[in-house]
């Protein structure tokens, strides 16, 4: 009775690392998948989160249940970070926030609290956007577009584009916005930029949706990492907004991350939250407690707080420099002058190259640099000692 279940594609970022454990060439290079890479190219568990798994151990804490909503510290501590502590939102009980199963489990809450609440309601993408975002809303069965945001010509954000679409947009759609180092590109609205963006939407009555899957990550700055979740939330509306801790705790395997909905009083918050665990409850039961009590532990400790900070300024300094010595490398080896400082004006931990999907292939297919078709590379899994050797194959893949 299972003869009739077909083959499915292979994941367009996960596939990329099973197909790099495959190849067995010596210069081979991982630059798929977002993760974090030390000069020599190994993992990192951060001294921090060691730190705190020992705080765990010797506390002698339990496994017992979390309650469906998760770790009561974590929960405070993630909402803290992403509005600032001191924010009245905060003190006003305005927020409903659960824990999930890391970005992507709580944008899938987000997605069934859609398909239940707001029948019929479109959620607005970036083009491009990480691929999940659209397996995550069609697995929800909400409906999809895409709005510009990405100009080839420019290499930069198509502003007006952006606004175009959101304007055209049905009246309360969901508009999803990367809160910091927009993936793939690298490119992020100005503040300037961000306050249109809020206009628009209020003037829509649309919903503003963020993903923050790398606060910390892109300006090395926890608070300005959050600054355009928190322009749209003291203009006083409500907000949606999905936190992962894989990138900036290196978390990714603990699956450890929260929903955020920010509402008009805090008695909708109640309402929103208890619903919220009525779809998590048949989904998965209740999240697992380890990741939480981690960034519970080091965002509730002001030690392990400015450990952690020191920790991600290092993460987010390696990667410029990865950036700047590409730049370098590209600038110097390409005697065709072509102008390769969008490089440098990208931030996070990614650079969209421009390549398209065959010289993608070729870049794997001879050079054995394994990335995803749509041209962007990580420089997370990136070492200066590489660097030459990639712009070797960037250039003979552009101009062969
Ligand atoms: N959103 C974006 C834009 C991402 O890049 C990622 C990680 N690649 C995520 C969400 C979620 O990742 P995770 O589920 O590991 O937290």
């Amino acid at each position: 009775r299972f003869e009739g279940v077909t083959m499915a594609p292979a994941d367009p970022i996960l596939g990329v690392s099973e197909a790099f454990k495959a190849d067995t060439d010596p210069m081979k290079l991982n630059l798929g998948v977002g993760a974090y890479r030390t000069e020599e190219l190994q993992p990192k568990v951060l001294d921090v989160v060691k730190k705190a798994e020992s705080l765990m151990l010797e506390r002698g804490e339990n496994k017992e249940y979390l309650p469906i909503e998760g770790l009561a510290a974590f929960n405070k501590a993630t909402a803290e970070l992403l509005l600032g502590a001191d924010n009245p939102i905060l003190q006003q009980g305005r927020v409903a926030t659960i824990q999930g199963l890391s970005g992507t489990g709580s944008l899938r809450l987000a997605g069934a609290f859609i398909e239940r609440y707001f029948p019929g309601a479109k959620v607005l993408i970036s083009s491009p956007t990480w691929g999940n975002h659209k397996n995550i809303f069609n697995d929800s069965r909400v409906p999809w577009s895409e709005y510009r945001y990405y100009d080839p010509k420019t290499v930069g954000l198509d502003f007006d584009g952006m606004i175009a679409d959101i304007k055209a947009a049905p009246e309360g759609s969901f508009v999803l916005l990367h809160g910091c180092a927009h993936n793939p590109t690298g490119i992020d609205p100005t503040p300037e930029q961000w306050e249109k963006i809020a206009d628009v939407i209020e003037e829509k009555n649309h919903i503003p949706f963020f993903d923050v899957a790398y606060q910390g990550f892109a300006s090395g700055s926890l608070d300005q990492d959050a600054s355009s979740v928190r322009l749209f939330a003291a203009r006083g509306m409500e907000v949606f907004v999905a936190q992962s801790y894989s990138k900036n705790l290196g978390l990714y395997a603990e699956r450890i991350g929260a929903i955020n909905v920010i509402c008009s009083s805090p008695d909708v918050a109640t309402r929103v939250k208890s619903q919220l665990k009525r779809i998590a409850r048949p989904m998965y039961s209740n999240p697992p407690v380890h990741g939480a009590r981690i960034v519970a532990n080091v965002v509730g400790d002001p030690t392990l707080f400015n450990e952690w900070k020191v920790e991600m300024e290092a993460m987010a300094g390696r990667i410029k420099n990865v950036r700047q010595k590409l730049y370098d490398s590209l600038s110097v080896k390409d005697k065709t002058g072509k102008d390769w400082s969008f490089i440098l004006k990208q931030i996070g931990m990614f650079s969209f190259t421009g390549l398209n999907k065959e010289q993608s292939d070729n870049m794997t297919d001879k050079w054995h640099i394994f990335m995803t078709k749509d041209g962007r590379i990580s420089l997370a899994g990136l070492s200066l000692a590489k660097c030459e050797y990639l712009a070797d194959a960037i250039l003979d893949s552009f101009y062969h």
